[in-house]
């Protein structure tokens, strides 16, 4: 058994099988081809064009990286005898499929075949074999839109995964995620906790990893590679104690969200996708009060058409109902990015033109969301917010846009209500004006996430700064304070949505803060339901944020 250390990112405790991801590799797509013939000779031909490549590669290095060099020739040597390239062909004959696939399945099976056998020499030809795989599919395409992780339930490990590549993934295929980089604060872990399963960033995997069972312990932070009996049957005991602590707080599943001194919280659910509406309405969320609408632009080959939008946005308020939900602009741009969107390369995307500045840059992108969130509005209870705003002139350049698209749907005659606008609070520019920006709004929420990082000039995913990034920092706390204090005297109703939101040891203090609302994952609700129930707010200080002025009784 080996024991890897790395920083929890969501909660609870997985066994399985470890899926190694390569990027690229698992978006390739099985068809049935007619021309037996002519599948093999493209790939006679991909197979020489990728030892031309690899000779020229060894005649590169063999002098000046000897070893390096000497792994090109042995896969020219792989190649030249031939066995490789006989059972794809077979493959390619027998069961009349594209040769891309059949290269994947074959190295998966020889690999499968290999994978316990502990000498180095087997260890290097498995990842000869991966190595000429890759170059030949890279060759002959063949890649698809989802990516299939195979037929059942993996430990997903891999070096990174973007945001995107993991919402192509089957949810219901991965027990976990564990990655080298990332941070517990990237969107990708945001994503992973969406989907509910536990997740470790910063773990030193490997390749050699892939097909080996593991414990992978969310709550600690800990990977135990081929676990010992002992060591599965102790897990096995905390993954039943996880699931009956689970059970006992379904119970509060219908519960209200008030505290034990009776005052009336709204407690939402984040969501990244449709996928996702589910589970808030299994915890009892008691509305969405943020949906990031920008996971609909990624893992794509285009921008998503107004039409498309539309659905889904109807589809969210045709399901939640009354229940209000929030859906914020796509906040676009960092590490929010697909190749289509063509942004240009940044020295340091985490303040470049992201979020509302790339909305407004935009316009014809921003106008047809903006159209589709306006048409769905009649289906349900939609509210509309912007993300990273910093300053009053944006506002006011949004509110010239909207007016110009209610104007079109007027001409056209196309039905919409006239929804709430919030703002997200999460520059400290936005917490200085939130005065006056709560006179643009109403309600105020306060994305902690970026707040954060802005205020402490950390990047949110910087694994090196990750012991110093305080996301309990005082200078954050008194922000949040600051903009409670702000919106109410405007009459705002206040949310917090960043990641903090979910944080049980603070729930009390953001309660005795006046905060209105608290948006969280929808795993966290029931969690920060509890929480919530048992605090007792009946003290001098809290009396005077919760009678001092009168607001709506929703956001
Ligand atoms: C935030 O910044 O807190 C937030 C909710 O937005 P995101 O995490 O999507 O940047
Ligand atoms: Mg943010």
């Amino acid at each position: 058994m080996e024991i890897y250390r790395g920083v929890p990112a969501f909660s609870g405790i997985a066994i399985g099988k470890i899926l190694y991801y390569h990027r690229g590799e698992y978006q390739i797509r099985e068809y049935l081809i007619y021309n037996v013939k002519r599948e093999q000779d493209s790939f006679r031909e991909a197979v020489a064009q990728v030892q031309h490549d690899l000779e020229e590669l060894y005649d590169v290095y063999r002098v000046t990286d000897t070893s390096g060099a000497q792994v090109f020739q042995r896969q020219v040597r792989m190649l030249q005898k031939g066995s490789f390239q006989r059972a794809v062909e077979s493959m390619i004959a027998t069961e009349k499929v594209n040769a891309a696939y059949a290269i994947m399945t074959t190295r998966d099976e020889l690999s499968n075949t290999f994978r316990n056998l502990e000498e180095p020499i087997i260890r290097d030809r498995i990842a000869d074999v991966r190595d000429i795989s890759d170059r030949l599919i890279r060759l002959l395409g063949g890649t698809g839109k989802k990516i299939s992780l195979g037929e059942n339930p993996v430990i997903l490990a891999a070096e990174t995964l973007s945001p995107g590549e993991i919402m192509e993934m089957e949810k219901d295929k991965i027990l976990a995620v564990v990655t080298t980089q990332g941070s517990n604060f990237s969107h990708t872990s945001i994503v992973t906790k969406n989907m509910e399963v536990p997740s470790i960033v910063e773990v030193k995997a490997s390749m050699e990893w892939d097909g080996r069972e593991a414990i992978v312990d969310g709550y600690e932070g800990v990977i135990y590679l081929d676990p010992d009996e002992e060591m599965l049957k102790e897990y096995r005991e905390r993954q039943n104690a996880d699931r009956e602590e689970k059970e006992e707080l379904l119970k509060l599943r219908d519960q209200e969200d008030c505290t034990a001194d009776g005052k009336k919280i709204c407690l939402y659910a984040n969501i990244g996708n449709l996928d996702d509406l589910d589970s808030v309405l299994y915890y009892g969320a008691t509305g969405i009060g943020l949906l990031r609408s920008e996971f609909q632009y990624l893992g794509r080959e285009n921008y998503p058409r107004e039409n498309e939008l539309f659905r889904a946005y109807k589809k969210v308020a045709q399901t939640m109902g009354d229940r209000l939900v929030i859906i914020r602009t796509v906040d676009l741009g960092a590490d929010k990015q697909a190749e289509y969107m063509n942004i240009p390369q940044e020295d340091n995307p985490i303040m470049g033109n992201r979020g509302i500045r790339l909305c407004l840059d935009r316009q014809k992108m921003f106008k047809a969301q903006l159209r589709a969130i306006y048409r769905a509005s009649p289906y349900g209870n939609l509210a509309i917010m912007y993300p990273m705003i910093t300053s009053v002139e944006e506002v006011e350049e949004i509110e010239k846009i909207v007016s110009e698209v209610m104007h079109g749907l007027d001409e056209k005659g196309i039905p919409y209500k006239n929804i709430k606008t919030g703002i997200m609070i999460e520059t400290p520019a936005a917490v200085m004006l939130s005065s006056e920006l709560a006179e643009h709004s109403d309600f105020l929420s306060i994305g902690t996430n970026d707040l954060t990082q802005y205020t402490l000039a950390m990047d949110r995913q910087n694994p090196v700064l990750r012991k110093k990034y305080n996301d309990h920092h005082p200078a954050v706390l008194k922000m949040i304070q600051m903009v409670i204090e702000a919106g109410h005297a405007k009459r705002c109703r206040v949310c917090i949505c960043g990641e903090l939101a979910a944080d049980e040891s603070l729930t009390e203090q953001f309660l005795r803060m006046g905060v209105d609302a608290l948006s969280v994952v929808p795993a966290c609700i029931l969690p920060v339901r509890k929480a919530l129930r048992k605090s007792d707010l009946s003290t001098e200080r809290n009396r005077k944020y919760g009678e001092e002025q009168s607001r709506p009784d929703t956001m």
